[in-house]
């Protein structure tokens, strides 16, 4: 068995699972598999241990190494576990050197080689071929967070912000077109934070223009979550050019605003309002995901209805909701909590609010002509990010499609021809 990587989380993470593999079969390593995990729930914690026993179970023979945020935030839990050969941090996973004790069978006094996360200042500058089953490419362009939200674990697993030059993200984007990729998507921890740390403190804005400017083969640019507040003036320019999909992801957490200042979060919900008015001022078809946490420390029912009906008010499509998970030695999860059944139910809620969206969203494009690419046979995903059925469509494929009518995920359609 050669190497098997298992990624959990977020498409930083997913970036990274295909940097590691590369890393790992340069060290020379084999019969391996790697599991990256995820930290932001307990529930993800909980996963990525069922993970490791499974792995092992099934190859009693493999290198079990575990890495991610969750290996770097409870480092000792993953060390404890007999199943688990080698636990590395989420900097050392992107250096071929961490494997190589498991290449030669080096002897270790401990199986948890785990560094300071807080003090690495460097983005690894790595440039991937392609990523493994998948026709849309993540491009890591900035990592960790300098931020303390009271419900956030993820700046002590990823250490502070720092971004990539921008010279090496359009290197990179340039490479994945010439590999065939036709969509991109910019993804970090808080991609808004793009930028002071570099000469010229370029912005998530400018990276986004310098990259439509200087790879003009790229059909479709996506960017994954922002930090509403934290969008910059060339990013309300850069939305208007139709090679950026009108698709934005926003860091919302809650629609209340007693809840976000008790989060620590930098926006109220007018803020958030404004800047999603704004943004489809500049590109009118433009269409909005949230995150946003149910069941947060404190949050009455009133605080909650703000949150649920923000949803219709902004005409949010995608809603990632999740009940609150209190996460160890984070200020929130020291606060008066929500009981765990009440949270479940709220998120139940989020998502029934979303859905109506969603549905609304995808009658108003029956009749429509959509460019969609192809991710796996039959299936695809518009500008807008609805997933459509085409039949006799292969993965990969950029396509004009007919929209018919609706599907069970999204939309049904029939290709007019391959798009320009
Ligand atoms: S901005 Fe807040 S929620 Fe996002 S990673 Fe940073 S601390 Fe966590």
């Amino acid at each position: 068995m050669a190497i098997e990587t298992l990624t959990f989380g977020c498409r930083l993470n997913a970036y990274e699972g295909a940097v590691m593999k590369a890393e790992a079969e340069k060290a020379g390593l084999d019969n391996a598999i790697i599991i990256n995990t995820c930290a932001v729930t307990a529930e993800a914690v909980r996963q990525a241990k069922q993970a490791v026993r499974k792995a092992r179970r099934d190859n009693p023979q493999a290198r079990i190494i575990v890495t991610g945020c969750a290996a770097q935030t409870e480092a000792r839990s993953f060390g404890d576990m007999d199943e688990v050969d080698l636990v590395i941090g989420n900097a050392d996973k992107l250096k071929s050197e961490s494997y190589r004790p498991m290449v030669f069978g080096t002897p270790l006094n401990d199986k948890v080689q785990v560094n300071d996360i807080m003090s690495v200042r460097e983005t690894a500058g790595h440039l991937i071929e392609g990523m493994d089953g998948r026709t849309r490419a993540f491009v890591q362009v900035q990592n960790g967070c300098d931020h303390r939200c009271t419900f956030c674990i993820i700046p002590f697993g990823r250490g502070p912000s720092r971004s990539v030059p921008m010279g090496l993200v359009v290197e990179q984007i340039r490479k994945l077109v010439a590999n065939g990729y036709k969509e991109v998507v910019l993804t970090g921890v808080d991609i808004t934070s793009y930028g002071p740390d570099l000469p010229g403190s370029p912005t998530l804005g400018l990276l986004t223009q310098s990259i439509l400017k200087h790879v003009p083969d790229l059909p479709r640019l996506r960017i994954s979550s922002i930090d509403s507040i934290e969008a910059d003036p060339a990013l309300y320019e850069a939305v208007a050019d139709p090679r950026l999909m009108p698709h934005l992801h926003l860091s919302l957490q809650s629609g209340d605003d007693m809840i976000l200042k008790r989060m620590k979060r930098r926006h109220l919900r007018d803020d958030a309002l404004a800047v999603v008015e704004k943004l489809r001022s500049r590109r009118p078809d433009m269409v909005f995901g949230a995150d946003i946490i149910a069941g947060f420390p404190t949050e009455t029912d009133a605080m909650f209805e703000s949150s649920r009906s923000f949803i219709a008010e902004a005409n949010l499509a995608y809603i990632h909701a999740f009940p609150y998970s209190p996460r160890p030695g984070t200020p929130a999860a020291r606060m008066p909590q929500v009981s765990k059944a009440v949270a479940r139910q709220r998120a139940a809620q989020l998502r029934a609010a979303g859905d109506e969206q969603f549905r609304a969203l995808c009658k108003s494009r029956i009749g429509q002509t959509e460019s969609i690419l192809v991710e796996r046979s039959g299936l695809g995903r518009t500008e807008h990010f609805i997933p459509v059925r085409v039949a006799g469509a292969e993965a990969g494929d950029l396509l004009s499609v007919r929209i018919s009518g609706l599907s069970d995920d999204g939309l049904s359609g029939d290709p007019l021809q391959a798009a320009a």
